[in-house]
């Protein structure tokens, strides 16, 4: 819209239209979000006011939501060049998620990426699988975020034999975990605390 609205104008004050300027890359915003609280007891939470406010921006701007899978076929799509996106991710399945982020998702609209450890599903704080599978069937997309939320990085006592069945465990079992439970492939992964390191990019490459 932006474009056409501005060769108009362009028209209108008599300067030319230069087709030859190359339209800039199209630009995708990940936000990262844990919980989502009236009176946030943490740093990494925020007001349901200022959530929405932030939905609001995007719908007024015209900015639409993607899910986390959808970035990389969005980013390649010419039509897409000028343009901006956001992607909106949750971690750690916490139950403000549900409760106060979720409601206002629907209200505009707004697509979203949950990361999810099964192994915190259910446990204090976290929403329940029901709650977790009512989301996945409204649509709202599920990706791993490993199965324990403990740190992937390689002990310094790790032999190569326990750190092969860790990561198993932590990135082999909660993807095809995730998988059986929504009945959609995961393809996405979030590493707890963002802490990683070069081990882990060929394994992830191998579970797809
Ligand atoms: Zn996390």
């Amino acid at each position: 819209m932006l474009p056409i609205f501005t060769m108009v104008l362009l028209a209108l004050n008599g300067h030319p239209i230069d087709r030859s300027q190359p339209q800039p890359p199209p630009i995708v915003s990940v936000f990262c979000y844990h919980h989502v609280q009236p009176r946030p007891d943490n740093y990494i939470a925020l007001t349901p006011r200022l959530f929405e406010a932030q939905l609001q921006r995007l719908q007024r701007e015209h900015i639409p939501t993607l899910a986390a899978p959808e970035i990389p076929a969005w980013l390649a799509n010419p039509r897409n060049r000028g343009k901006r996106a956001a992607c909106l991710t949750f971690d750690d399945g916490n139950i403000t998620i549900r409760t106060r982020a979720w409601p206002l998702l629907r209200r505009y609209g707004a697509t979203a990426t949950l990361f999810i450890h099964p192994g915190g599903i259910g446990t204090k704080g976290k929403m329940t699988w029901a709650q977790l599978g009512e989301m996945a069937r409204a649509g709202v997309d599920i990706q791993c975020h490993g199965m324990t939320h403990e740190s992937l990085l390689r002990g310094p006592r790790e032999t190569d034999r326990a750190f092969a069945a860790r990561m198993e465990r932590e990135l082999g079992v909660a993807k095809r975990r995730l998988e059986h439970f929504t009945g959609r492939t995961v393809t996405a992964f979030a590493f707890p605390f963002g802490w990683h390191e070069a081990a882990h990019l060929p394994l992830l490459r191998r579970l797809g």
